[in-house]
């Protein structure tokens, strides 16, 4: 199943890596075991998007923003319901699963995890 928010911890030295790597480059080991992610994650930085690509389905400007897990994965994530310059470094989000973008032949969805802020 596409767009799993799972990622992969190295049984040597705890990394995570998220998309999963095959050999970490922490320590080389190549032994993963899977985790699941907390739907939930802190801002690490932030970038207002003026211009959006073409193949996202979305209206700029909108805030895309590297997230952190409590697990210690970061992500990139489009940030929606919220000004975007609003976005900064701290804040919390809670990720959500919706439609990202419409591919090349009608009717083929990609579904990802947008952040929406809490509270
Ligand atoms: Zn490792």
């Amino acid at each position: 199943m596409r767009c799993r928010l799972e990622a992969a911890r190295c049984n040597s030295c705890g990394r995570i890596a998220y998309p999963a790597l095959k050999i970490c480059p922490e320590c080389r080991g190549r032994e993963w075991e899977t985790v699941t992610l907390s739907r939930s994650g802190k801002v690490v930085t932030s970038t207002v998007v003026h211009v959006p690509p073409n193949d996202l389905q979305m209206e700029g400007p909108y805030a895309a923003a590297v997230i952190e897990t409590p697990e210690g994965a970061r992500l990139m994530v489009q940030v929606v319901d919220c000004e975007p310059s609003k976005v900064l470094p701290g804040m919390e989000l809670q990720l959500q699963f919706r439609r990202v973008r419409r591919e090349g032949h009608p009717g083929i969805l990609c579904y990802g995890y947008k952040g929406v802020p809490v509270g």
